[in-house]
């Protein structure tokens, strides 16, 4: 049976190394998309209007919508073993069904309707910025100009990054929380990293090592103070598991 800690240490190092290609990757896209956005924006200057249409074909031509599909399809795939051998080190049996397959589907669509989203909200916002700079008096190197600036302030550009990390430590937590459902006589407890990266608030919460509630397990899944980028998840573990590592009863109070 292999060690707790371990798994948790492989399930953030898997998360990582996912991450860090996935901003490999973006990195990349951005300076493409860059590129193609100021060449369709001189295309498109007669009829700005028709250009969120040529903005949909650069998210694609980017490579955008294949990253965030392999992203999601992929990426997001490689903790299963993991999970399942995470419950196992606690003493916790468990297995997937057909049913959690179905949960995950659902779980995975929208998270892809998500990113969509975001390049659809980039398409909106360079159409209206590209029609806002030809009614002035700009030339077109200046519209251009504009138009890649537009580009640098959209959520897209800004925070995709940030989406994706935040996207895949919800996910994995969203897998452990199907599992949980049915298991009785458990506890709750936070795990994770805790380095110079980690926040002051998980941080706090880490270092009370208590062990929680279904109900106040809850409660820090969805504390605002780790809204984004935490890489900490509240896992279901028998309560002499807990008891025997130090972890007593409470709610977390950071
Ligand atoms: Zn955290």
């Amino acid at each position: 049976m292999a060690d707790f800690n371990k798994i948790l240490n492989t399930i953030d190092s898997n998360i990582d190394s996912e991450i860090n290609l996935f901003n490999h990757e973006l990195k990349s896209i951005l300076s493409t998309m860059a590129n193609l956005v100021k060449n369709r924006a001189i295309e498109n200057y007669t009829d700005p209007l028709e250009f969120d249409f040529a903005m949909q074909q650069v998210l694609a031509d980017s490579g955008y919508y294949d990253l965030v599909d392999d992203f999601i399809n992929k990426s997001y795939d490689k903790n299963y073993n993991e999970i399942i051998s995470l419950f196992q080190s606690s003493g916790l049996l468990t297995t997937f069904s057909e049913a959690d397959i179905a949960d995950i589907k659902a779980i995975k669509k929208l998270d892809l309707e998500f990113f969509k989203s975001i390049g659809n909200q980039a398409s909106l916002k360079l159409k209206a910025d590209l029609y806002k700079y030809s009614l002035s008096n700009l030339s077109t190197d200046e519209m251009v100009e504009n138009i890649a600036n537009s580009l640098k302030d959209t959520d897209l550009v800004r925070y995709s990054s940030t989406y994706a990390e935040t996207a895949i430590g919800n996910f994995n937590q969203a897998i452990i929380d199907l599992k949980s459902v049915d298991l009785k006589d458990t506890v709750r407890i936070y795990t994770g990293v805790l380095d110079k990266k980690t926040r002051t608030f998980c941080k706090c919460v880490l270092k009370q090592r208590k062990y929680y509630n279904n109900s106040e397990g809850m409660k820090l899944k969805s504390d605002p103070r780790r809204a984004y980028n935490c890489r900490h998840l509240i896992i279901p573990v028998s309560l002499s598991f807990a008891t025997e590592r130090g972890y007593t009863s409470g709610k977390f109070t950071c």
